[in-house]
C-alpha cells in the first residue's frame, strides 16, 4: 500500500473491544496504512500493529478541544488520500452502524476519492453475545431493531418513533442509551411496551472489564444506577434478555474477574498472557526482563564451529534453543550439525523449540529444573567426552558441575543475557493492585523486586513456576502462595486456576 498505487481511504470497523474480534482485513489495513485517523473507542493495542512510520491521529479526542469536527475529519481524509496516502479511518464496532461512516463515505464519493468499507463486529451484537443474550431466538424474538438512545425521547422533534418501537415485535438493542435508560424505558412503557419485559445493560462489552445488569424494563434504570454503569454500554430489551441467566458464559470462566500480572520478557509473554486471557483473566503485561542475545561472542562462535564434536548438547530454555540455531545459521549450519550428539532439553518449552527446528530431544526430565536434568542424564555415557551446556549468562552451575563431576569436558556458553527492563510506571502501579503476580524465572523476580524498591505488593497472590523461582521470590521478600507442580507454562496456569477456584472474586 504505497503512494505509487494512489491514495485511498479505508473506512474500517475495529470491532467492539476484544482484540480477538478485529477482522483479518482490518488488521492488514492497519498494518499497511500510511495514516490512521481513529476514534476513541477502538480496541486496546490495535495501533501497535501500525507501521512505525505511520501517522496516527486521534480524532475522537484532541487536547484542548472536545473533538475534531466532522467536516474537519472528512477534509483530513480527502487531503491525505489526494496526497497519495493509504488512509485508514478506524472506528469502533462497525463503521456503518452509528459511526457516521455513511457521511464520511458520502464526502469521499463527492470528492472522487476511492474508498473501501470494512465491516466490523458491532457492539450491539457483540456485547449481548458476551453477556449470554441471543438477540433472536425461535421462542422469543424473530426480529431485532438497532436503535440510537442518543436522542431525548421526551423531545417532540425526536427522529425516533417510540410508539412504533414499543410495538416492535422483537428485541430492541439501544446504542448510546445508558444515560437515558430511564427516559427510554418510560417512553416505551407509556407507548404500551410491557413494563415486566426482561432487559439488560452491558457496559464495556467484550473488554476485560465487561459488566452486565439485568432487570425488568421498568426497573432497568434503577439497576443501572445501583451498579453505576457508564458509557459505553448497550441496552437490550426483550424476552431474550432473560436467557442470560442460563447462558452467561463469560463470568463462569475460571479466571473471570481476576487481574493477573505477567512479568516475562515481552518476547515470551504472549503465550502465557493469551492462555490467561482465554480463561477470562485481565492480563497486565509488566515485562521485568529483556533477552539480549550474545550469539556474536567468541565462545559461542567457537562452540558452534565445533558443534559436531560434542557427545552431549544441553539446552535449558526455549530462548537458548532458538538462539543456538540462530548462531548456527550465522555459520551456515543446520540441524545436521547435531547429528552425532545426544540432545537434552530441560522441559517441554525447550523441547518444542528444538522440534520446530527438526530436532527431537533425546532426554527430557520429569521435573523441569537443572537438578532433574542432571539426574536424567545419568545413563548417558559422558566420562572423558566433550559436552556443551548452552544457556543464559546468569544461570546456576548445578548442571555443568554435575556433568564435570562425572568426568565430562564441559563447555558452558552464554547464548543470551537477561537484563532488567525499565517498567512502564502505569503497569507497575496496576501490578500492586492485581489479584495475581506470576513469575517464570528467578531473573524476572529479581528485576521486578528492583523496580519496586522497598514496596512489596500485599494484595496480589504470588505464583511461581517452580522451586528455584520461589526461592528467589522469597529472598526478594515476596510471599509465594502458589507454586506450580510442573515447572512449565501449563503447570503454572493449572496451579493458578486451582488457586483461583478457592478464592472469591473481589467485588
Ligand atoms: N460503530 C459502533 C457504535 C458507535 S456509537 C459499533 O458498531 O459498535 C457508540 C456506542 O456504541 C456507545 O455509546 C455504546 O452504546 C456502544 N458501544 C461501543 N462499544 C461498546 C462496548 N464495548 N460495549 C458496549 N457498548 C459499546
Amino acid at each position: 500500500m504505497t503512494a505509487a498505487r494512489g491514495g485511498a481511504v479505508y473506512l474500517v470497523g475495529g470491532g467492539p473491544g476484544d482484540p480477538g474480534l478485529i477482522t483479518t482485513r482490518a488488521l492488514e489495513l492497519v498494518a499497511s496504512a500510511d495514516s490512521i485517523l481513529h476514534d476513541r473507542l477502538i480496541p486496546p493495542g490495535i495501533l501497535a500493529a501500525a507501521r512505525e512510520a505511520a501517522e496516527l491521529v486521534d480524532v475522537g479526542k484532541v487536547p484542548g478541544k472536545a473533538e475534531v469536527a466532522q467536516e474537519e475529519i472528512e477534509a483530513m481524509l480527502i487531503d491525505r488520500a489526494r496526497a497519495g496516502l493509504a488512509v485508514v479511518r478506524l472506528k469502533g464496532g462497525d463503521p456503518f452502524v452509528f459511526g457516521r461512516g455513511g457521511e464520511e463515505a458520502e464526502a469521499l464519493a463527492a470528492a472522487g476519492v476511492p474508498f473501501e468499507v470494512v465491516p466490523g463486529v458491532t457492539a450491539g451484537i457483540a456485547a449481548p453475545a458476551y453477556a449470554g443474550i441471543p438477540l433472536t431466538h425461535r421462542d422469543d424474538a424473530s426480529a431485532v431493531a438497532f436503535v440510537t438512545g442518543h436522542e431525548d425521547p421526551s423531545k417532540s422533534e425526536s427522529a425516533l418513533d417510540w410508539d412504533a418501537l414499543a410495538r416492535f415485535p422483537g428485541t430492541l438493542v439501544v446504542y448510546m442509551g445508558v444515560r437515558r435508560a430511564g427516559e427510554i424505558a418510560a417512553a416505551l412503557i407509556a407507548a404500551g411496551r410491557d413494563p415486566e419485559e426482561p432487559a439488560a445493560a452491558i457496559e464495556r462489552g467484550t473488554l476485560p472489564a465487561q459488566r452486565t445488569v439485568t432487570a425488568t424494563l421498568a426497573e432497568l434504570q434503577a439497576a443501572i444506577a445501583a451498579a453505576e454503569l457508564r458509557p459505553p454500554a448497550i441496552v437490550v430489551s426483550g424476552a431474550v434478555a432473560a436467557r442470560r441467566e442460563a447462558l452467561a458464559w463469560l463470568e463462569r470462566r475460571p479466571l473471570a474477574g481476576r487481574t493477573v500480572v505477567v512479568t516475562r520478557a515481552r518476547a515470551q509473554a504472549s503465550e502465557l498472557a493469551d492462555r490467561l486471557r482465554a480463561l477470562g483473566a485481565a492480563v497486565v503485561e509488566l515485562p521485568a526482563i529483556r533477552i539480549e542475545p550474545r550469539i556474536d561472542s567468541e565462545e559461542v562462535k567457537a562452540a558452534v564451529a565445533n558443534l559436531h564434536a560434542y557427545a552431549l548438547v544441553c539446552l535449558t530454555s526455549a530462548n537458548g534453543a532458538s538462539l543456538l540455531f540462530e548462531a548456527m545459521e550465522a555459520q551456515a549450519r543446520d540441524a545436521r550439525a547435531l547429528a552425532a550428539a545426544t540432545v537434552a532439553a530441560i522441559g517441554p518449552g525447550t523441547a518444542a523449540a528444538l522440534r520446530e527446528r527438526g530436532i527431537i530431544a533425546d532426554v527430557m526430565p520429569e521435573r523441569f529444573v537443572a537438578e532433574a536434568l542432571a539426574e536424567a542424564l545419568e545413563p548417558v555415557p559422558i566420562a572423558g567426552k566433550p559436552v556443551l551446556v548452552a544457556r543464559a549468562a546468569e544461570a546456576r552451575d548445578v548442571l555443568p558441575d554435575a556433568l564435570r563431576a562425572r568426568g565430562a569436558e564441559v563447555d558452558v556458553v552464554a547464548l543470551y543475557e537477561t537484563v532488567a527492563e525499565a517498567p512502564d510506571p502505569e503497569a507497575a502501579e496496576a501490578a500492586l493492585d492485581a489479584d495475581y503476580l506470576t513469575f517464570t524465572s528467578s531473573s524476572t523476580v529479581r528485576s521486578f523486586a528492583a523496580v519496586l524498591d522497598d514496596r512489596r505488593p500485599t494484595r496480589p497472590r504470588v505464583v511461581s513456576i517452580g522451586p528455584i523461582t520461589s526461592e528467589a521470590a522469597r529472598a526478594a521478600g515476596l510471599d509465594v502462595v502458589v507454586e506450580a507442580e510442573r515447572s512449565d507454562i501449563d503447570g503454572l496456569v493449572a496451579a493458578l486456576v486451582e488457586d483461583a477456584s478457592t478464592q472469591r472474586v473481589a467485588g
